[in-house]
C-alpha cells in the first residue's frame, strides 16, 4: 500500500496576539489564540477542525495560509515553510492554497460583478487574453453550478447559497491544491447547507482537492471529514480518523462535545450519556496551568493542574493530550472526580 503524501505539515504552531496597556501602550500580555498545535493534512483528504467558538480554529486556518504573521512554529506546504518565505515566494505559493470564508455576504465586494470577483485571482496571477479570461470565468461558474449567463450580475442579486458558490468559484480560479474552508456553511439556511457541502465533496473528487474544514457543527464534520481534530483553548486535544473519533472518543472534552450530538448508530446512541460541561471557557489570555481543560474536566486529577499533557499517539493513527491516556498515570491515586 502506498504511503499517503503529506501536503501540509504543521509543527508547534503558535499564534499569539499582543495585549497592550498603559499610557505607552506597552505589551502587557498575549492572547494565545493558537498555542502549539501540530498536525498533518494528507493529499486528497478532508481534515475537520472542530471546537466551540473562540477556541482558535479559525485563527489556525488563517495562520496556515499566512493571513497572519505567525508567532512561532512551522507550516510546511509541499515542503516549503510558509511561515518563513518572503513576500515574493508567498505570492508564488498563493495559487496553491486558497480560502472559502464563512460569510459570503461579507467576503464578496458588492460593487464588483460576479465575473470580476471570480476573475480577481486570475487578473493578479495570470496573463490571460480577454477571451481566455471569459472562458475561464464561464468554466468556473459551471463547475460550481452557477448559471454563466449571470456573470455580469452583482452579489446582492444572488441567494446566500449562490453567493457561497461565487466564493468557491473564486477560490478555485487558480487550480489550488489546498483549500481552507472556514465555517463555509455556518451563515447559510439549513436547507442550503447540504447542497454546499455536497458541492465541496464533488469538487474534491473531480479536482483532487485537499481541505481543512473548520466548523463547530459536529454532525456536518462527521459527514465530510476523513479525519477530525478537536480544538480547545488554542490546542488540539484529540485527532483521529472520523469513525474512531465519533465511536470511541478518547479525550474527556471530545466525549463531552459528542455527548450532545445525536448518533445515527442506535447502539452508540443508547450508551451515550449527555455530559454538561460546567464553568466558562478560560480566557486565552490567561489559560490555566497544566492541562488547559482542567477547570472544566469531569475527570480532572491532581497532575492535571501541574503538568500540561503531551499530545501523542495513543493508538495507531489516534492522537490525544490527556494524562488519563498515559499508562503511567492511569489509575493513580489522587484522582478527583
Ligand atoms: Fe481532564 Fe486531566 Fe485529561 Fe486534562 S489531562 S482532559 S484535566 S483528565
Amino acid at each position: 500500500m502506498s504511503v499517503p503524501h503529506k501536503l501540509v505539515e504543521v509543527r508547534d504552531l503558535k499564534m499569539h496576539f499582543p495585549i497592550r496597556g498603559g499610557l505607552l501602550q506597552r505589551v502587557v500580555g498575549a492572547v494565545k489564540a493558537v498555542d502549539g498545535v501540530s498536525f498533518d493534512i494528507y493529499q486528497g483528504e478532508t481534515l475537520g477542525l472542530v471546537g466551540e467558538s473562540g477556541c482558535g480554529k479559525s485563527t489556525c486556518g488563517r495562520a496556515l495560509l499566512r493571513l497572519y504573521e505567525v508567532t512561532g512554529g512551522s507550516i510546511l506546504i509541499e515542503g516549503k515553510d510558509i511561515a518563513e518565505v518572503n513576500a515574493e515566494e508567498l505570492r508564488q505559493m498563493r495559487p496553491t492554497m486558497q480560502m472559502v470564508f464563512q460569510d459570503p455576504q461579507a467576503s464578496l465586494n458588492p460593487r464588483m460583478s460576479v465575473a470580476n470577483i471570480i476573475a480577481e485571482p486570475l487578473d493578479e496571477h495570470m496573463k490571460l487574453s480577454k477571451s481566455e479570461r471569459q472562458a475561464r470565468i464561464a468554466e468556473l461558474m459551471d463547475q460550481v453550478g452557477l448559471n454563466r449567463d449571470f456573470a455580469n450580475r452583482y452579489p446582492h442579486e444572488f441567494s446566500g447559497g449562490q453567493r457561497q458558490r461565487i466564493g468557491i468559484a473564486r477560490a478555485l480560479a487558480l487550480n489550488p491544491k489546498f483549500i481552507v474552508c472556514d465555517e463555509p456553511i455556518a451563515a447559510l439556511d439549513v436547507s442550503i447547507q447540504a447542497q454546499v457541502v455536497n458541492l465541496l465533496e464533488d469538487l474534491q473528487d473531480r479536482l483532487g482537492l485537499t481541505y481543512l474544514f473548520i466548523s463547530h457543527d459536529l454532525s456536518m464534520v462527521r459527514h465530510i471529514a476523513t479525519r477530525v481534530a478537536v480544538m480547545y483553548l488554542g490546542k488540539i486535544v484529540e485527532l483521529a480518523p472520523r469513525a474512531a473519533l465519533y465511536s470511541t472518543p478518547q479525550h474527556p472534552y471530545t466525549q463531552a462535545l459528542l455527548s450532545a450530538v445525536p448518533d445515527p448508530d442506535p447502539a452508540i446512541a443508547a450508551n451515550r450519556h449527555r455530559q454538561i460541561l460546567t464553568g466558562d471557557v478560560p480566557s486565552p489570555a490567561n489559560p490555566p496551568k497544566g492541562c488547559n481543560f482542567n477547570t472544566r474536566c469531569p475527570k480532572v486529577m491532581e497532575i492535571c493542574r501541574q503538568k500540561d499533557p503531551e499530545f501523542r499517539e495513543v493508538s495507531p493513527g489516534c492522537f490525544a493530550a490527556c494524562h488519563l491516556l498515559n499508562d503511567d498515570q492511569n489509575n493513580k491515586p489522587g484522582r478527583v472526580t
